[in-house]
């Protein structure tokens, strides 16, 4: 994993007001870094800081199917994924898959603001690291 991170954002609705406070308390960190959005979740960051981000399609139209594939060729680092416990996402599917391939690749994932405080205030955010291979590893090419 490089020193210059590949990070996805991506939040349902009711958590995209949350997602862009963090990102916005951590946009100096997160400048540093190259930076992946779905459709929404990247227009929002777009329009309220002066982060470089590549926003993909939105989630329910095949912006989560477009990260995961991402992580399945080994070209996302992170995932800060602030999705929603309380409403049915038509999109279930694509959301479940998604975070599938992150824990399959263990590319680091964080899931709440608490677990988004600690990854971002790592001393390995911003060092190269090499993660440990999973027992699976030797079925991935
Ligand atoms: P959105 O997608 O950023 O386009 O709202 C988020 C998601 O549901 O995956």
């Amino acid at each position: 994993m490089p020193t210059r991170k590949r990070i996805a954002l991506v939040a349902h609705d009711a958590r995209k007001a949350d997602l862009l406070d963090w990102v916005r308390r951590n946009a100096s960190k997160l400048a540093q870094h190259e930076l992946f959005a779905t459709g929404t979740t990247g227009a929002r960051i777009q329009a309220a800081t002066d982060l470089a981000i590549l926003a993909l399609k939105s989630g329910p139209l095949g912006g989560d199917q477009q990260l995961g594939a991402r992580i399945a060729e080994g070209q996302l680092d992170m995932l800060i994924f602030f999705w929603d416990p309380m409403t049915a996402q038509p999109h279930d599917v694509d959301v479940k898959a998604l975070l599938r391939m992150a824990i399959l690749y263990n590319v680091v994932v964080a899931c709440n603001r608490s677990t988004a405080d600690f990854v971002i205030s790592s001393d390995l955010f911003d060092d190269a690291y090499r993660p440990v291979l999973n027992d699976y590893a030797s079925l991935l090419v």
